[in-house]
């Protein structure tokens, strides 16, 4: 049965049809021309095989998210239309590295962010828990600066890892998770979506290597897609025991040509042995949105009652935000 999920739990707030909303508004308030006909046209651009030239796509989101008002403005626009659409719960993902080319500070960048988020949140009821993401590409000490800032929220901003993991493995990263180790910053990583195709033989350890990487040297308490991870039965029941929770995004994955089946990511192996396993759309702008994953994914694992319940629950059992969690 199709579960009935009220919150997200991998959203990144640049790919979300947020955008959509106010794209117009963002480049009439940076100054720039709208390089498309029409917003339909653009649509149509992040839509057509999506897992290509990713970076001039969300280029044309960014390049107008370069100032304080257009960040509020988005983070704004992303809990109206998630409250909208009837959400109660949301973890929303952005990464500052990318919005400080005009000259804004990585700690203007959060603050603003934050603003918008809240703003929403108080008046559209819906709980948001901001997702501070370092894009990998950044160097440690650019790493260490965004943790630096997120330590200022006192665990009102989780701290996440994303973008190129095939450049770049996770323990890059470690001198900026290690900064919040200690501290009630939650700390999330997307490990597991994507390493290199060659060499073929080792791909799947590779795969594992960086989501044993999250749980082990980063002490993650939640992997962004984690998708090989039914194929280790040891890092499966460790992950499961320590309560850690996989935010899988099945039609991102396939969107992103990473699998050709969503069977491939053993969802009901994992919920079986007890993973706090959730279903996401990781960036609707590009991929279907949830209520389209959770029918895609139910048609093809036919979901027991059981798990359809453990999917709904898991939102709130593994949620970042002391706010809605239930475990
Ligand atoms: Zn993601």
């Amino acid at each position: 049965m199709i579960p009935k999920i009220k919150g997200l739990t991998h959203d990144h707030i640049d790919g979300s049809m947020a955008m959509r909303d106010i794209i117009l508004d963002l480049y009439q308030l940076s100054g720039k021309p709208f390089p498309f006909a029409s917003v339909d046209d653009w649509l149509a651009y992040f839509r057509k095989d999506p897992h290509k030239d990713m970076v001039a796509k969300f280029g044309t989101v960014t390049s107008v998210l370069q100032s304080r008002e257009a960040l509020e403005m988005a983070g704004y626009a992303y809990g109206k239309r998630r409250a909208a659409e009837g959400y109660v719960f949301a973890e929303a993902k952005f990464a500052p590295q990318y919005h400080v080319f005009d000259g804004m500070t990585v700690r203007t960048a959060i603050h603003a962010m934050h603003v918008g988020l809240k703003r929403a949140e108080s008046q559209y009821g819906i709980i948001i828990m901001p997702v501070v993401a370092i894009g990998r590409e950044a160097t440690p000490d650019q790493g260490m600066n965004i943790a630096r800032a997120v330590l200022n929220y006192a665990g009102e901003i989780a701290l996440d890892l994303a973008c190129d993991e095939a450049g770049y493995p996770p323990e890059r990263h470690f001198p900026a998770f290690a900064l919040t180790f200690g501290s009630n910053v939650h700390r999330d990583c997307h490990a597991g979506e994507w390493v290199d195709s060659e060499p073929s033989e080792t791909y799947d350890a590779r795969l594992l290597a960086n989501i044993r990487t999250a749980v082990d040297l980063l002490k993650v308490r939640s992997i962004g897609h984690g998708r090989v991870l039914c194929k280790d039965r040891e890092l499966m029941k460790r992950v499961a025991d320590k309560g850690i929770r996989v935010a899988m995004c099945p039609l991102s994955n396939l969107g992103c040509k990473h699998i050709t089946d969503v069977r491939e990511l053993g969802i009901a192996t994992l919920l079986d042995a007890g993973v706090c396993v959730t279903i996401d759309a990781d960036d609707d702008l590009l991929f279907p949105a949830l209520p389209e994953v959770l029918a895609h994914c139910d048609a093809a694992y036919g979901f027991t009652k059981a798990q359809s319940r453990a999917l709904e629950d898991n939102v709130f059992q593994g949620a970042l935000d002391r706010r809605v969690r239930t475990g």
